[in-house]
């Protein structure tokens, strides 16, 4: 691990581990990812809409959910209000192309995907010791989504207790409502969380609901924004060793 880390934190032990997926379990081209869903996601509506017209729309929609803190709407309604407002149309006539689109079109971006050696064992690891175990992916894809994303790294949903989706949280990362709601449905206070993963905003935001945070290094994101501090930083493996050392091993 890394000089700046602090290995292991005497006095403090973990009872969950929240883990992103994208750069962080799964090895992904994020760029040509997000360009070849746009795409794909467009050409399916292409009767209707101009190409770049509709991709302008998803995105600015996807970044109303990622900016909106309303605790009362899913970020399935805020998403769907937004989009279906942009679009001038129902959602009764979105869902049956969108449906269609994750069933056929979203599993041909796998060539974006790879399997990170290593991922696994972090899991084993973490089910090994810990109570409860997270993917903590950016809730902007319905459940389909990270189940095929997983899929391209050969991992799967079961060791899950909690996957973030569009259709069960109300915020996104890097707000700390994100990962204080991750901590309410798990029943774990935030300071007994660890949050891993490699964007230094997005993640390691997890810092200030009061998580631990562990920068997973490999496909290190840093925007240069803002640059929030972490307590670990290291590879996938270290990730495994820290769990190993710092979880509470799991009630019997
Ligand atoms: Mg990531």
């Amino acid at each position: 691990m890394s000089q700046n880390s602090i290995h292991p934190l005497p006095e403090r032990s973990y009872e969950a581990l929240l883990i992103d997926l994208d750069g962080t379990l799964l090895k992904l081209d994020q760029e040509s990812f997000a360009r070849s869903y746009f795409e794909a996601m467009a050409r399916l509506f292409s009767d209707r809409f101009p190409p770049e017209e509709f991709s302008g729309h998803l995105l600015a929609s996807t970044m109303k959910i990622i900016n909106c803190k309303d605790n009362q709407r899913s970020n399935e309604a805020v998403f769907f209000a937004d989009f279906c407002r942009r679009l001038k149309t129902e959602r009764a006539a979105l869902d049956p192309v969108i449906e269609k689109f994750y069933r056929h079109e979203f599993p041909r971006l796998r060539s974006w995907g790879r399997p990170r050696p290593h991922a696994r064992s972090v899991l084993e690891a973490a089910r090994r010791r810990g109570e409860k175990l997270v993917l903590a992916t950016q809730p902007i894809f319905p459940p389909v989504a990270a189940h095929e994303r997983l899929s391209w790294g050969e991992l799967t949903a079961d060791p899950f207790d909690l996957i973030t989706t569009l259709e069960n949280m109300h915020f996104c990362k890097p707000h700390p409502e994100y990962y204080l709601e991750i901590a309410a449905k798990i029943g774990i206070p935030p300071e007994r969380c660890l949050m891993a993963g490699n964007d230094t905003r997005e993640d390691m935001g997890a810092a200030k609901a009061g998580m631990g945070t562990f920068l997973v290094e490999g496909e290190i994101i840093d925007r240069g924004e803002e640059a929030l501090p972490h307590d670990y930083r290291g590879s996938l493996t270290e990730l495994a060793e820290l769990i190993e050392a710092s979880f509470q091993p799991a009630a019997s």
